[in-house]
């Protein structure tokens, strides 16, 4: 990851949302980013720009145009018109963004459109999250890494934090994936954890 001093960047065309500028890079800011967040918190892969990246839940494509900065492709699915409108505009701009408008529940629909990627990454914010996650694990090349992004109250509102992220590591142990870390984003997003895991070689 580049940074410049304690100051997270990625090197790409500017003015995707406002961001501000240092030089020619580009601030990734962990407040308004969970993945961002991530690497503030000292977690997360390196990304490479021989990397192929499957995201969830992309809305208007702002974690998407940092993450495309790094990496070689990004297919990038949302549901939502409205966001979709806007990642239609951040996919323009550059040339190594697929935008995708699928439901991520159905991962069959757009099969034709993706190849294996070796990072996986969720941030639908769904009660189902860890299901959806195990339904598009199909993606992601073995020995790959999935980044899944829980907003424990979108799960179940009732239920402790700490209990739905038990849960979820749980769920995604018994789908085929290796929980490698976990962490809480506190304190730049609150009752959000990240879960790391790797798909086995075997
Ligand atoms: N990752 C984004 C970022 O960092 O800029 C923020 C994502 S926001 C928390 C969650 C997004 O997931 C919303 O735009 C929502 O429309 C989308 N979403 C929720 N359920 C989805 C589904 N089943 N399929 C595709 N997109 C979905």
């Amino acid at each position: 990851m580049i940074w410049i001093g304690d100051v997270l960047v990625s090197k790409g065309e500017g003015g995707v949302y406002n961001e501000r500028t240092l030089g020619e890079a580009r601030v990734w800011d962990p407040y308004r980013s969970k993945l961002a967040a991530l690497y503030y918190l000292g977690k997360g892969v390196e990304l490479t720009p021989d990397m192929c990246v499957l995201y969830l839940g992309a809305a208007n494509g702002t974690t998407v145009s940092h993450v495309a900065d790094y990496t070689n492709t990004v297919y990038a699915v949302e549901f939502a018109p409205r966001p979709m409108q806007d990642l239609l505009e951040v996919a323009h701009r550059r040339n190594n963004i697929v935008p995708i408008m699928a439901d991520a529940t159905r991962p069959e629909l757009y099969t034709p459109l993706v190849e294996a990627v070796d990072l996986l990454y969720q941030d639908v914010a769904q009660p189902d999250q860890a299901a959806i996650t195990i339904r598009n694990s199909v993606f992601l090349k073995r020995g790959g890494t999935l980044i899944l992004m829980l907003k424990t109250r979108s799960v179940d509102i009732r239920k402790n934090p700490a209990e739905v992220f038990e849960e979820t590591l749980a769920l995604l142990s018994s789908g085929g994936l290796t929980p490698i870390e976990s962490l809480w984003l506190e304190p730049y997003h609150h009752d959000h954890a990240a879960i790391v895991c790797t798909k086995p070689r075997d």
